[in-house]
């Protein structure tokens, strides 16, 4: 018999851009519970100067960009003994705003960037599909926490 490894968990969002709650610290001694050998921190970077925002709170303010970074460099040194902790950054895809976005990216000590479309033609994904799910689906995704496959938050 086989055994196989707990698959890292790499996009993890937190209270920074308001997808999740608690506090950072029992996310990382959960996953080490879990027996997971890696986790990264994926919050979503802050939209460009500029953009004007079609679905408020869906992004770390850039005022507390720092901070999320900061905490999650404290947790990857002080649980490195048992884990490996990334720091990620998840953007969307602002066709207007790439160079803008790139120059920004560029700034922090980011180890991935997970590339989203959350919006097209500035029309929010997540509410115009979720209209269009079935509460068993509904159910799913949240329950299964993929709401992000098709963008961003779910509403009970
Ligand atoms: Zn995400």
């Amino acid at each position: 018999m086989t055994t196989c490894c707990p698959a890292p968990d790499l996009h993890i969002h937190t209270r920074y851009c308001g997808h999740a709650g608690g506090e950072l610290d029992a996310y990382v001694l959960h996953a080490i519970q879990m027996g997971l050998p890696e986790i990264g921190f994926a919050g979503h970077f802050p939209y460009p100067d500029g953009f004007v925002e079609t679905v408020p709170n869906c992004v770390i303010p850039a005022r507390d960009f720092p901070l999320f970074v900061e905490e999650a460099l404290r947790l990857q040194s002080r649980y490195k003994e048992s884990i490996a902790i990334r720091l990620a950054a998840e953007i969307d895809f602002l066709p207007d705003f790439t160079e803008q976005i790139r120059s920004a990216l560029t700034q922090w000590p980011l180890d991935y960037v997970i590339g989203s479309v959350h919006m097209l033609d500035g029309i929010p994904l997540s509410i115009t599909i979720w209209r269009y799910l079935s509460p068993a689906s509904r159910s799913w995704a949240a329950r299964t926490g993929c709401g992000s496959v098709t963008g961003g938050r779910w509403r009970r």
